[in-house]
This record gives structure tokens, sequence and C-alpha cells, in this order.
């Protein structure tokens, strides 16, 4: 087998073939930095790459291989790791200049979980700085083009960590999602991507962005692939006492399935493209048996507007600890408060700087009420409406996106049209639910994705009906 091929592999037919002696885990690992060495140049998903400790990794796994020691189903696997993800002794900068110096002090679990299994960890990969963003653009240090059209964004933030399982330059990815950006980027690069329930993945080790929205979760080529991650990263942390263990027992068969589809689906803001796939996907269901039920769920309108108040008022929060003297490089000035002030109005980037004016205006006294309360209020009006349509169907369906992958350079300098992007993914942030996308198709070179969201804990059912949905045509 050629070295282009063990990296086109899902992680399921890699880790077989490790079994089976087929190539070994240093083969595996080598061709991934090859396609890293060939492409990376061009595309910009790492921003570091950790060559010899990756085949020091393989050649441990190797050894146990040969030994016929039982190994997890992980174990060689190359994972690439976002930029906001902490590795032990790795540098790790959210794509900020703040922190460009910032070396991680210890492992996330979800990095301990992973290290116990015996995966490889490639690199750590390129993001919109501190996560906010959909395009990967408003990294601090370079743009990653998108693998399938090199103009086009790979979607954002965790677009470095598609555009490298889209590229082969890794066999699976971890990403953050705090309004989307597992999924949209997953969407634009043909890949299914993973938003679990909130506190399904332990946070410790994940650099905070809004923190009741904030999960970890898988990037990969399959549905299958994306489950198994899952399963090594998930449960209860005492690191994190937002995580805990949930259960769903119920498996519906495909041909007896209830499918809402939101009216939004078709309506302003929503590509014909996007319509046409919606349609498609309907019809397949249909053909499988299950029933569509159109749903009116009007707090969709909202969530947008609630997400960007609640998110923004979190992030400036959560953002505070970057002042030069706790967190990020330090700005030499005559006193205190000037050294703040520089090394925040330098170390940050625009949107970074905008969010976090946008919340402490929002939090602040005389504006709170307006603006955060309220938005609190219409979110639990939202996770009600969702709740209620989860009994009346076992899965909602949309599309990923509202469009396909879009120019590099055509939304930058409109930050609404930016956050557009992110309407029909954000509910699921908003309400805590599991969501995910799954690849159905392509519209010329370029892929579509449309997202599953189910109840809590639904994971293994989303992933098991996105299976059936996987590259429908
Ligand atoms: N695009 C959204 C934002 O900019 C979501 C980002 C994310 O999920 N980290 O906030």
């Amino acid at each position: 087998m050629d070295n282009r091929d063990l990296t086109q592999l899902s992680i399921i037919e890699a880790s077989q073939g490790l079994r089976a002696g087929d190539f070994s885990a240093r083969q595996l690992t080598e061709a991934c930095l090859g396609n890293i060495n060939q492409k990376d140049q061009e595309l910009g998903s790492f921003l570091s790459v950790f060559k010899d400790e990756a085949l020091d990794q393989a050649q441990l796994i190797d050894r146990s291989l040969s030994s016929r020691k039982e190994l997890p189903p992980l174990a060689g696997i190359p994972i690439a790791i976002k930029d906001n993800i902490l590795i032990h002794g790795h540098r790790c900068s959210s794509a900020s200049n703040i922190l460009k110096k910032y070396s991680a002090a210890y492992d996330a679990t979800v990095i301990q979980k992973l290290r116990q299994q015996g995966a490889i960890f490639i690199g750590k990969t390129n993001l919109d700085e501190f996560a906010m963003g959909s395009s990967t653009e408003n990294s601090a240090f370079q743009v990653t083009h998108n693998p399938h059209d090199l103009e086009r964004v790979p979607g954002g933030s965790s677009g470095g960590s598609a555009a490298a399982v889209a590229a082969g330059e890794a066999l699976a990815a971890l990403g953050s999602d705090t309004g989307g950006s597992i999924r949209q980027p997953a969407a634009f690069c043909g890949l299914v991507g993973l938003k679990p329930t909130y506190g399904a993945v332990s946070r410790y080790g994940l650099m905070a962005f809004a923190s009741s929205f904030d999960q970890i979760g898988p990037l990969t080529k399959t549905s299958q692939d994306s489950r198994l991650v899952f399963r090594s990263i998930r449960g209860q942390d005492p690191m994190d006492l937002t995580s805990r263990e949930g259960y769903f027992n119920k498996k519906t068969e495909i041909s007896k399935l209830r499918v809402g589809v939101p009216e939004q689906c078709f309506g302003e803001g929503i590509s014909s493209e996007m319509v046409k796939w919606t349609e498609k996907t309907i019809d397949y269901l249909k053909d499988q048996g299950a029933r569509i039920v159109s749903l009116d769920l009007s707090g969709l309108d909202y969530s947008l507007p609630v997400y960007y108040v609640v998110a923004t008022a979190e992030a400036s929060a959560n953002l505070a600890r970057y002042d030069g003297l706790r967190y990020g490089e330090a700005e030499t000035a005559k006193s205190l408060q000037e050294t703040y002030a520089r090394t925040r109005s330098q170390g940050f980037g625009m949107e970074v700087k905008r969010r976090i004016m946008l919340g402490s205006y929002t939090l602040s006294a005389g504006h709170y009420d307006a603006y955060y309360q309220q938005a609190q209020k219409a979110r639990k009006v939202i996770e009600a409406e969702f709740q209620k349509a989860l009994v009346e169907v076992d899965l909602i369906l949309t599309p990923t996106t509202p469009g396909l992958p879009f120019k590099i350079g055509d939304r930058i300098d409109n930050p609404v049209e930016m956050y557009l992007s992110d309407l029909l993914t954000v509910s699921a942030n908003l309400t805590g639910l599991p969501a995910v996308s799954i690849p159905v198709g392509r519209e010329g070179k370029l892929p579509v994705g449309m997202q599953l969201i189910g109840p809590s804990f639904s994971e293994d059912f989303l992933l098991q009906i996105g299976s059936h949905l996987e590259w429908l045509s």
C-alpha cells in the first residue's frame, strides 16, 4: 500500500490494518507527515508539527503490536489537536499573539484520555483567534485553505483541524464547538463533525471562550470513527464540575424514525443549494420509511442574537486573565494600568477586541437587564421549544450551514455576514443538545453537510442515523 492510501483510511480501517500487520504505526505516521510536508505550505492547517515525538510514539506502539499486546482501537492513530487544547510541554497559542510564547503546563483531560489509548499526537492546528470566527481567517498567524478548493475557507473556528483530516495530514482531529466550530468546518471540508451534549466531554484544559457553550469533539471521515473518538474522550471528570455521565437508550430504526425539519430551513438566508440538499435528504429518509414532521421553531429566529449576546458576555469575562501578569506576553510600560492596556491592545486581534467590548457593554450596569438578562430568558424559551419538539420527533434535521464554503476574504470585513454562517448551528449550543454534521454530497467540488440534532446524550443514535446519510449521492 503506498503512503497516500494509508492517509485515506478511516480510523477503523487503519486500526485493522495495524493489527493485521499490513503496515506499521510508523509507516502510517510517516504517511501523514509526508502529506504535511507536501501540502501544508499551501494549506496552512498546522501551527506546529511534532515530527520526532510522533515517530517515537509510533515506534512504541509498533513494539507493543509486535509483542501481540491487546491495544485500544486508537493505538497508533495519528490525531491532530486544535491549538486551544493543552498538551503538556507544547506551545498552545489559541492562534493569538498574546499567547505566542505560552507553553502548556499540563495535559487537557481529553489529551490524557487519548494518550492512554495510544493515539499519536501529530501536531496543533490553526483556528480563529480564541475560537472566535467561522473561517479561520481570524488567526494571528496564518490563513488556512479548504483542501477541496484552495481559494475558499475551510470554515471555522476549527478550520485547521478540518483541513488536516480532509487533506490526509491526520486520520482524525479534535476541535472545539461554541457555536458551530466543529460542525461548520466539518461541513465545508466533507467530514463528520460532532458537538457532544454539553457536559459529555470534560473542558479541563480547553482554553475557555464561552464556558456555558464550549464543548470538545471529533472531526473524522466517518460516523463510525466519530463514535470511536467520542467514546474515548467522554465521561465525568472531577476537574470539570459541569461534566457528567448521561444515558440515552432509545434505539429507533431508520424506517420508524420521526424526523423534524424546521420551516426556517427553507426560508430567508438559506441558499438554493442547501434547500435542494435538504430536500434530497428528506426524500432519502422518506424512501427508508421515516416520517417527516414540519416544525415551527420560532425560537430559531432569535438564536443568533441570543448567542452573540451571551457568548460575548462570557468571553469578556474569560479573557480577563490575559493581562500580561496572570497569562499573556506582557508589554513593558511605566505603570500597571499602562501594562494592562498595552498588553491587551497589542496582543489581541480585531475580532477578539470587538467581542470583549460587546460583552463588557452588555454586562455593564444599566445595560445588563436589557441585553444579558433578556438573552438568558430567550435562551430558556428556545431550550423549552427544542425539548418540546424532541418529544414529538426523534431528531431534528437542518442543513449545517446556510450556504457553501465561501471565498477567502469575502466576509472578513463584514462581521454580521460572518456571524450569519452560524445561523443553524448555535441553537445546539444554546440548548446543550448534541448535534452532528454529516457529509451528504457535493455541489461541484464543494462538500455539503446536513445537521442532526437529538436529545441529550443521544450521540451514538445520531451517529448511527448519520452513517446512513454519508455521501448520499
Ligand atoms: N462562529 C462562531 C463564533 O464566532 C462559533 C465559534 C465557535 O464555535 N468556537 O462565535
